[in-house]
């Protein structure tokens, strides 16, 4: 029978809250838990109450908000403690009642004021609880100080504990929700849209690598996910344009469908024959593909530079050909081996001196593994959700020994082939690089902001 009361399921999220409470009263159990003022100085201010409520705010979200929301309300301690004891310099001016709550009143708005000002909304509640304690309890002479430090500590103290036990933990979510909530931006009138299209697109990690790092940098922007079906960008791009967006980005499948449509095509996606990023300016379509130079930094970022280098491409759908063709204007030979040899005759006509095609069975494979200096699988062989996979991995054996072996692949981390690579000693490179590269290379065309690669890439290594 159906419980007539629902009650609340005690998951990782309130077992994680108990026990940091738990963790941060015995530790500042010594201090008694009102205050005892007989220890003197900071100490005997101190107690276990606000490292119990950081640790209950924080202990609600992932880790990397807990760190955010404890540095919020941090800086409302700071803010509230600073405009407190401001106060006090009134004197006895604050005897009077009238004063004291015009004062409390102005010190609020202050409060608040400054937490916006900084984008740490989340502060407001500390910037104003602060100066209200410190004014009304009427603390006087260097307690005040004392007071508004220990408050300092307790909430760094609560924080600290937050992250270890939320760290130490696992995660309270069920695994699907993981990396949603840090999509989340804040919106206003001004904010300017972006968003990803494609057919199907509900899968696309674009939104949550956009908005992360919108975040991250403080962009008034935000990303959204658009399905447009097959054959209607050009009705998606007059809604774009009406609706305001800045920009968008473009998977699969219309990459080569948005070419025609565009006002201004760059080199790249000129010699690639696809856009995937466009950016709306003054009614204009400006059409941008940041996949073939997003490789090219991803090898960069791994001490690979492929000018001279023989470089074996496996496959020659879209991914391929954007990897070959910036290849060959790198300055590689590159043989390009796929199952379907006309569509690697299709991308070598593109730049004959340069591109070979070759098929994919098990001799040819080995035969071009032997003369390579780079590996690349442009293939959708061992990619999470998908059945396929290199039926034969003999052409491992070819390679000559520290041969680096890439993978467009970022899911899962490490490939059934980059694992057999790298058993066999050969450095392996997955495909985030490549999608954290061609991401920021997207956001700086959106934005015209520079964007630390290297510093996102850490950011989002721990979401994806
Ligand atoms: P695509 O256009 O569908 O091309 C798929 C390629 O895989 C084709 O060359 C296809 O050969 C080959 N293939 C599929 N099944 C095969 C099988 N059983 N045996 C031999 N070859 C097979 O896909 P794409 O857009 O180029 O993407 C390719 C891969 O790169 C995907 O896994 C994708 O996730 C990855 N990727 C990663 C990033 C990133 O940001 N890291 C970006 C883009 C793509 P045929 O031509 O003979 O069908």
């Amino acid at each position: 029978m159906k419980n007539p009361v629902p009650l609340p399921r005690i998951g990782m999220r309130v077992i994680k809250t108990a026990v940091a409470v738990m963790v941060s009263y015995a530790l500042f159990l010594p201090f008694g838990l009102t205050y005892r003022e007989e220890l003197g100085g900071v100490l005997g201010q101190m107690g276990p109450l606000y490292a119990c409520i950081a640790c209950i705010i924080c202990t609600q979200s992932t880790l990397g908000q807990t760190f955010q929301q404890g540095i919020s309300r941090l800086i409302g301690v700071i803010v509230g403690g600073a405009l407190g004891t401001a106060t006090l310099l009134l004197g006895t001016a604050l005897e009077n009642l009238w004063v004291k709550t015009l004062v409390l009143g102005a010190v609020c708005v202050a409060g608040v004021w400054i937490c916006l000002l900084i984008k740490r909304p989340t502060a407001c509640g500390m910037a104003c609880i602060l100066p209200c304690v410190i004014l009304i309890t009427g603390l006087t002479g260097a307690t005040r100080y004392y007071y508004a430090a220990a408050r300092i500590i307790e909430t760094i103290v609560g924080l600290l504990i937050a992250l270890g036990i939320n760290a130490a933990l696992p995660d309270h979510r069920p695994e699907g929700q993981r990396g949603e909530c840090d999509m989340k931006v804040e919106v206003d009138n001004t904010t300017k849209k972006l968003c990803v299209i494609g057919d199907p697109v509900e899968h696309s990690k674009s939104p949550l690598i956009q908005n992360t790092m919108i975040r991250e940098l403080g962009l008034d922007y935000l990303y959204l996910c658009q399905p447009v079906p097959r054959g209607k960008c050009k009705e998606w791009l007059d809604c774009a344009k009406f609706a305001g967006y800045a920009g968008f980005n473009a998977t699969m499948p219309h990459k080569e469908e948005l070419v025609p449509l565009m006002d201004e095509l760059d080199a790249d996606a000129a010699l690639i024959g696809a856009v995937n990023t466009v950016c709306i300016r003054d009614g204009k379509a400006w059409g941008y593909n940041t996949d073939g130079e997003g490789f090219l930094r991803s090898l960069a970022d791994e001490g690979i530079d492929p000018a001279g280098k023989h470089v074996l491409v496996l496959g020659a759908g879209g991914a391929a050909k954007a990897v070959c063709l910036k290849l060959a204007q790198a300055g590689a030979e590159v043989t390009v081996c796929n199952r379907t040899v006309d569509k690697a005759q299709a991308i070598c006509d593109h730049d004959p001196a340069h591109l070979y095609p070759a098929g994919f069975d098990t001799a040819t494979l080995y035969n071009k593994a032997q003369s390579c200096d780079v590996l690349v699988n442009c293939t959708s062989l061992g990619m999470a959700g998908t059945k396929g996979q290199f039926e034969d991995f003999s052409f491992l054996n070819g390679l000559k020994p520290g041969v680096p072996v890439v993978d467009l692949i970022y899911a899962p981390a490490e490939t059934e082939l980059l694992r057999r690579a790298r058993q066999k000693g050969h450095k392996t490179v997955n495909g985030f690089g490549l999608l954290v590269n061609q991401a920021v290379l997207s956001l700086e065309h959106f934005t015209g902001t520079e964007i630390n690669a290297a510093a996102m890439k850490k950011v989002l290594s721990g979401l994806l």
